[in-house]
């Protein structure tokens, strides 16, 4: 393919796209095929709509004597080139992250402390696989001074693949843990798909940051020569959990003064460290850091509190996974502000065989706790009915739960609900 010349093409567009719906006037429309579409057959359609060019990888879509039809080999394959091609004009730092939980939160995070020094550029969203990647590259414009670019994995070579598109400078690991298992291999698969990132750091003598106090991150710290380690005191950037009731307070610095974030959850503590620390390195003064973080809001599904007469609600909707859960049922074990505490967890999918087994510990894990109420909901949390406290309820369907809720008139309870996006559990708010 010549990627030049395609490149000469994408100066002169107003951007890519590979969404029919999305199309913006002057872009260049990549006609990707999927398990249940092939886009080569809308290759007319998004050029009536206002795509200035179409990358196609069927000839017979072409019209005759139509040079807005650019041909080639394989249109995913083309826009990954592109994208490539694109980033190696580039002549800036790209922060790569991965992880099991919380790219996208620490992302946005980070994004709000760079800003503060940079004309910064990050992933929209979570567009963050073979797709999202060349998407978030294609987007970065030609004065940006640097770049964060989410990379998410469903199988071992996912990341290297990433990697290779999108060339980072420099890249953390927000966590290692339970996620994705199905296509991963267990927690090895996991371990080895998220450390591509590092190897490749490593090969191109890149930077890495390093949680210091993650046991699986900061033995991976040996392996480099001067990797960039927090937040430890004596570590290259210290902050200090204070509290996450339900918001986190943190200290930096070593100094007494307590900041308060938006950010529910301790599990949200790394994530802000982290932010904190690659800003430091990259030299935002430490102020201004802390200020970005306590001014973020977070808009997105992610960890909400909601009051509901005289509960609390802490809506954890957006996904779960057995390393996810751990940790947000451990953080509101811990929280406090009501008489009363239940909490309301759903299936977790994408487990593989390890569906049955992780939802038993989840029921074990529950039992730790003295939770007034215990709800499980969904097909895979009826294991956890054989390891979890007696008195824990099970709805296999979401209308018997709604009116045990409704029925229920819960008053002055604390509240967590969370389980995998299918499960749709934000539906239940309404009911209690
Ligand atoms: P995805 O795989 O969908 O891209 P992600 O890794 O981008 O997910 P986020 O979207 O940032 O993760 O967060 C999803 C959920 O993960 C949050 O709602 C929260 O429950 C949990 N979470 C966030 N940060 C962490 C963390 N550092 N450790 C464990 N769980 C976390
Ligand atoms: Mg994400």
């Amino acid at each position: 393919m010549n990627t030049e010349l395609l490149y000469n093409h994408f100066l002169q567009s107003t951007g890519v796209s590979t969404d029919t719906r999305k199309i913006g006037q002057g872009n260049i429309f990549f006609a990707l095929k999927g398990p249940n579409f092939n886009a080569n057959s809308f290759a007319a359609k998004a050029l009536e709509i206002g795509a200035a060019l179409v990358v196609v990888d069927e000839e017979e879509v072409i019209p005759e004597n139509d040079d807005r039809y650019f041909l080639v080999a394989d249109v995913l394959a083309a826009l990954q080139h592109l994208a490539n091609y694109h980033r190696r004009q580039l002549q800036i730092p790209i922060i790569g992250l991965t992880g099991s939980n919380g790219k996208t939160t620490s992302k946005e995070l980070l994004h709000a402390v760079l800003k503060q020094k940079f004309k910064t550029s990050a992933t929209v969203g979570n567009l963050n696989n073979h797709i999202g990647v060349p998407l978030t590259l294609l987007a970065i414009a030609h004065d940006t001074e640097i770049a964060i670019v989410e990379m998410g994995a469903n199988k071992p070579g996912d990341i290297h693949e990433l990697c290779e598109i999108a060339k980072p400078t420099h890249g953390f690991i927000t966590n290692i843990g339970r996620a994705h298992l199905e296509g991963m291999g267990g927690v090895e698969g996991v371990l080895k798909t998220k450390t591509e990132l590092f190897q490749h750091l490593r090969e191109n003598d890149g930077k890495v940051f390093i949680n210091s106090q993650d046991p699986i991150l900061s033995n991976m710290a040996k392996r480099f020569e001067n990797p960039i380690l927090y937040p430890s005191k004596g570590d290259y950037c210290e902050v200090e959990f204070v509290e996450a009731n339900p918001f986190v307070k943190f200290k930096v610095d070593g100094k007494e003064q307590i900041y308060l974030s938006s950010m529910i959850g301790a599990y949200n503590f790394g994530n802000i460290a982290t932010a904190i620390t690659v800003g430091k390195f990259f030299g935002v003064p430490m102020d201004q850091a802390v200020q970005a973080i306590v001014d973020y809001k977070p808009s997105n599904m992610r960890s909400q509190l909601l009051e509901k007469r005289s509960n609390m609600i802490i809506l954890d909707a957006y996904n779960a996974n057995p390393s996810s859960m751990e940790v947000a049922i451990k953080t509101f074990g811990e929280m406090t502000g009501r008489k009363h505490k239940m909490v309301i967890l759903g299936d977790m999918y994408e487990l593989g065989d390890s569906t049955e087994a992780e939802h038993q510990k989840l029921g074990e894990l529950v039992s730790g706790y003295d939770f007034d109420k215990i709800c499980f909901t969904g097909k895979h949390t009826q294991a956890a009915l054989s390891t979890a406290p007696m008195k824990a309820l099970y709805f296999p369907d979401p209308f018997s739960f709604r009116n045990w809720l409704q029925d229920s008139k819960l008053e002055n309870y604390l509240i967590l609900i969370k389980g995998s996006r299918g499960m749709k559990l934000e539906g239940l708010v309404e009911f209690i």
